[in-house]
């Protein structure tokens, strides 16, 4: 059962993966938010090789990842819901609650630390933004994000189904909420209540430092509005924005070559240290820019 339940992880993943790209890419053509000012064959094949080095990587580093631990961890009653008699589904729901909170602290702090963000800049530095831009990720960050997760599920314990699902779910969320869509107002404000949206999450690609600090979550927008990260709508509009960080905003830049070499390049203070949240002078309105 559960050698049948690994061994159908990597199928389940790829054609969940691939199944919401081409949702998410068909989407974009039939009702874009913004103007394209790449061509889309520079970034498309650049972000793809770049996520496809990624997992090659990923790989050949960890000979196990998260779902794997979790199983050895329920096998070996490792960390707190292996320990506590809690309900399955109880357990289900709180570790994915927990491990989406991870991943949120873990956000702030690759923007917080400058050598961390010297890594998770190559996220930002995409020109334009779409579902292709939540691929986009140097292979450390991957690597140490990775490192963070298996920490976290061998001392959370939780239930190796939680963990797929979670995986899954951020793997879908980060290519939907990067994509170059247009909700009507109304969809958009009801479902960033349960679920970061494309206009929420474009805020963060901002060129305004003070943007870029804000909306750190990927799948549920409570921590950011619980721990007052959350900004609603950019200053400049969603059309009116500039996306990216001022440090590499090339043609050339945007090449696999020159994304994995971007962290040795430059000052490690980008402008993402450093500056007060923007939150109190534009929480004003929530309405449609
Ligand atoms: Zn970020
Ligand atoms: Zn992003």
């Amino acid at each position: 059962m559960t050698e049948a339940f690994l061994n159908a992880e990597p199928t389940l993943r790829l054609a969940a993966f691939l199944g919401v790209l081409i949702i998410m890419v068909l989407w974009e053509v039939a009702t874009p938010r913004r103007r394209r000012d790449i061509p889309r064959v520079i970034r498309w094949t650049n972000n793809i090789a770049l996520v496809v080095f990624d997992t090659v990587i990923l790989r050949l580093t960890f000979p196990i990842l998260a779902v794997g631990l979790a199983v050895i961890a329920e096998e070996q009653g490792w960390g707190l819901f292996n320990i506590l008699d809690v309900p399955i589904g109880l357990s289900i729901v709180a570790s994915m609650l927990l491990l989406d909170l991870a991943i949120y602290l873990q956000h702030v702090m690759f923007h917080a630390v400058p050598g961390l963000w010297r890594l998770h800049r190559t996220h930002h530095a995409d020109l334009d933004f779409d579902a292709t831009t939540g691929l986009r990720f140097h292979p450390v960050e991957i690597l140490i994000s990775m490192g963070i997760k298996l920490a976290v599920v061998a001392a959370l314990g939780p239930p190796a189904i939680a963990v797929l699902l979670f995986e899954v779910l951020l793997n879908s969320t980060a290519l939907f909420n990067h994509g170059n869509i247009n909700l009507p107002h109304r969809v958009d404000r009801v479902l960033r209540l349960v679920v970061v949206t494309p206009d929420m999450h474009r805020v963060h690609h901002s060129v305004d430092p003070r943007e870029t600090n804000s909306n750190y979550g990927f799948n549920l927008p409570w921590w950011d509005r619980l721990l007052g990260t959350y900004v609603a709508q950019p200053l400049r509009g969603h059309e009116g924005m500039e996306i990216g960080i001022e440090q590499f905003r090339t043609r050339r830049d945007l090449w696999l070559d020159r994304m994995l070499l971007q962290p040795l390049r430059g000052p490690a203070y980008g402008p993402a240290q450093n500056v007060p949240s923007v939150s109190k002078v534009t929480t004003t309105s929530d309405k449609d820019q």
